[in-house]
């Protein structure tokens, strides 16, 4: 495993690409738009700049990351001789589809294929392929350098060599990789998307303001960051569309996306990408403001 491409330079993906970087894999950086890998490759100097100036790398070791990064906006070009395509696009399923269909033609028959999606299925992904089984998802947490968790995915068809082989692999980027089974919204979004609904519906319904239940869990469950303002962060829009592949997957009311989450998408109000959601956010400030809404 030496060659590594990524699709996608988001938010998602630059981070990717940098902590592939930084452990001394060649990384090959892919998106179709050449703004996006301009505005990748900015954020990853800026997050090295800020690692070489608290002493946790140093500068010859920001250079030479760096110098194993490439990017391309064609992708055959960019995946030519990769080990492991890491694809981290937009979460919409039938990009992703279009995206693995291709990959599957254009690479090598010993290429594995990940995917970072948070919530659509590997299986389905691995079935649009001729290789299901070199098919696995591969779940890194925003922000990618600090965040110690990479959840394992194993589609209905992956197998245990390639698995072992991730596994392995996501050790040689200071991580922890736990490995999990292929159902809606694997264990993270399962268990976090829910406590996120929740939260909502609690507001929803009057029980208590946006300071107050944010202030209970983060005092009260040691929690770093609030749900709501976690909501915030994530995207509100994110937050609804894991609840429905929930919701739809298990066919189980306990998922149903609360109104109020699907009103303030409708009306755009998506969080801290969007300047409000729970909280209002100004360019440059730290303050946290309840939006409008809620007073
Ligand atoms: P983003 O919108 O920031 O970036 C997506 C990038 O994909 C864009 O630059 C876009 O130009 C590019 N893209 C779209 N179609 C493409 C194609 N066909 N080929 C190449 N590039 C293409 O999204 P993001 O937040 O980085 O999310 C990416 C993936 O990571 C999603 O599957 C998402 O569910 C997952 N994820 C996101 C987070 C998060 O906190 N944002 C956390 C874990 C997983």
């Amino acid at each position: 495993m030496k060659n590594i491409a990524v699709i996608g330079a988001g938010t998602m993906g630059n981070g990717i690409a940098h902590t592939f970087a930084q452990f001394g894999f060649e990384v090959s950086l892919i998106d179709i738009s050449a703004e996006a890998l301009e505005r990748a490759v900015a954020t990853i100097t800026k997050n090295l700049d800020r690692m070489v100036a608290k002493e946790k790398i140093s500068a010859s070791e920001k250079e030479a990351t760096l110098a194993r990064l490439k990017t391309n906006t064609d992708l055959a070009a960019g995946v030519k001789g990769a080990d492991l395509v890491v694809e981290a696009a937009t979460e919409n399923i039938d990009i992703k589809l279009k995206i693995f269909q291709q990959l599957d033609e254009i690479c090598d028959d010993k290429t594995i294929l990940a995917s970072n999606t948070s919530s659509i299925s590997i299986t389905k992904i691995g079935s649009v392929t001729k290789r299901p089984e070199k098919v696995i998802g591969m779940h890194f947490m925003n922000p990618v350098p600090v965040m110690k968790l990479v959840e394992i995915i194993r589609g209905y068809a992956t197998s245990n060599e390639v698995t072992d082989l991730i596994m392995e692999t996501s050790k040689k980027l200071s991580k922890v990789p736990v490995e999990v089974n292929d159902y809606p919204g694997f264990v993270a979004n399962r268990i976090l998307m829910p406590m996120i609904n929740e939260a909502i519906y609690t507001l929803y319904e009057g029980v208590a303001g946006v300071e107050e239940i944010d202030t209970v869990m983060k005092l009260g469950m040691a929690h770093p960051m609030g749900p709501l303002q976690l909501a915030d962060f994530i995207g509100l829009d994110v937050c609804l569309s894991i609840l429905q592949v929930l919701y739809e997957g298990f066919g189980n009311p306990k998922y149903a996306p609360c109104p109020l989450l699907v009103n303030m998408v409708t009306a755009k109000k998506l969080g801290a990408k969007s300047g409000e959601g729970f909280y209002t956010y100004t360019p440059g400030s730290k303050d946290l403001v309840v939006s409008s809404n809620f007073k």
